[in-house]
């Protein structure tokens, strides 16, 4: 809500609308490259010990359940029920009797050579009642919260907040404010994570059966991840700055290097934005009109690295799990990395918090999380730096679609400078002829 109330579309304009539109699109082509580079490795290949599958914890869902499950889950009927419990289409086996009628073959048991009986009693019918047993999708519900029901009320509960400007400040202030406290929250709590941490991997490392191959798989979930990032921050994003700007990206990201190596360094885009504010509107000349806008926004809801990721250690958990995933779940988990992506906080491992989200949405087991914290202090900083080449290329991107509004805007100021200038040329006319008229004036 905090996030996307700065994002006054109205305000903006066009602007904000580009904005959204680059956003959505640059994290969706994130997911995309994310899920086909970890379908491509299969990192998790060589499932664990026990597959959950075949212990039940995992149920198989269907394609179409798994998606129409989803599209229930983001418009939750009731919010408090949304914070403990998602919509699951659960398998009911039912057994029923039908009437089923049978052709008789009496024939042959009966040795019968008469051709005339013989045409007769191939055709005796004879009803009998049939069991059957049928597998049916029925609504039912999963304990857990449903955090994309959440995600999504939030985000238009943000987006009319915003758009109420003045009316709607009291709240914004209200959520920015619960935001920070949350935020000051963790960051105490995090401090007693290590020690959680320790024995959460312990935990994992005695169910292990090979270690070697976890460690090998580790290492390949990783490297899915760098390929990943490499594909969407060194080739994609500059050839669509490329293909909008028509100006060199690699002499744009030039600009940027201060602000990857701190992203690299921090492993937050919050706290780089300092530094990328002064490298887009010092080195690469950005109009401060867009970096004030795009940038703080960028730094919330604009993830693609975090996106990419969520989508890769999702299909690695469930690999690892030894768990097919069909097509209504992998577009249920590019959807939730989207949603988790835009949820996630800019600070360090502020996307592992928000994997639940997706690990929740095809029923993979939350605790599995653990298996990819040994290197996500590694891959934070690697997914925070495409984070923020993807906010700044952005605002270059939006600067240049946006570059006829922002002549106009200073058209505009020129003009009414101009005005303000002559302003006191007219009330001394004014004066002359009617001295009324100046008292009107003034008071306006
Ligand atoms: N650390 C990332 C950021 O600040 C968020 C994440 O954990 O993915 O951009």
């Amino acid at each position: 809500m905090s996030g996307i109330s700065s994002l006054d579309s109205k305000a903006s304009g066009k602007m904000g609308v580009r904005a959204v539109v680059y956003y959505m699109v640059t994290t969706l082509i994130a997911v995309f490259i994310g899920i086909v580079i970890v379908m491509i490795i299969r990192p998790g290949r060589g499932s664990r010990d026990s597959p959950m599958v075949k212990n039940g914890n995992i149920e198989p869902v269907q394609a179409t359940d798994a998606f129409l499950d989803l599209i229930r889950n983001m418009f939750p009927p009731n919010l408090v029920e949304a914070c403990f419990i998602q919509h699951k289409t659960v398998y009911k086996k039912i057994v029923h009797t039908r009437n089923v009628t049978v052709t008789l073959n009496l024939t042959d048991s009966l040795n019968i050579t008469d051709p005339h009986l013989v045409e007769n009693l191939s055709r005796v019918l004879h009803p009998i009642q049939e069991t059957v047993e049928e597998t049916v999708p029925v609504s039912g519900s999963s304990a857990g919260v449903n955090a994309l029901g959440l995600v999504v009320f939030s985000m238009c509960f943000g987006l009319v907040i915003g758009n109420m400007k003045e009316q709607g400040q009291a709240l914004k202030e209200f959520f920015d404010c619960l935001n920070e406290a949350i935020m000051r929250l963790v960051a105490i709590i995090i401090w007693y994570a290590p020690v959680g941490i320790l024995f959460l991997i312990a935990g994992k490392i005695v169910e292990m059966k090979d270690l070697a191959e976890m460690g090998g798989q580790l290492g390949m979930y990783t490297l899915s991840v760098i390929v990943g990032l490499l594909i969407h921050g060194l080739f994609v994003l500059p050839l669509l700055y490329f293909l909008v700007t028509r100006r060199n990206p690699y002499s744009f990201i030039g600009g940027l290097l201060q602000a990857l190596i701190t992203a690299l360094g921090t492993s937050s885009s919050s706290a780089t934005l300092p530094i990328t504010f002064r490298c887009l509107e010092e080195n690469n000349h950005v109009d401060k009109r867009v970096t004030r806008f795009i940038l703080p926004v960028g730094a919330t809801i604009n993830m693609d690295g975090t996106a990419l990721y969520e989508a890769v250690a999702a299909i690695f958990i469930a690999q690892v799990n030894g768990m097919d995933l069909n097509f209504g779940q992998i577009l249920t988990i590019s959807i939730t990395a989207t949603a988790a992506s835009i949820g996630a906080a800019g600070i360090p491992q502020g996307g592992l918090v928000t994997m639940v989200i997706v690990l929740t949405s095809v029923g993979l087991p939350t605790e599995d999380i653990t298996l990819i914290i040994t290197v996500d202090w590694f891959l934070d900083r690697l997914r925070t730096t495409t984070n923020v080449l993807g906010d700044s290329l952005g605002a270059g991107i939006v600067e240049h679609l946006s570059r006829e509004e922002l002549q106009n805007q200073d058209a505009d100021l020129r003009n009414s400078v101009i005005e303000e200038n002559e302003k006191p040329y007219q009330l001394i006319c004014q004066d002359n002829d009617t001295p009324n008229n100046l008292n009107n004036e003034t008071t306006m």
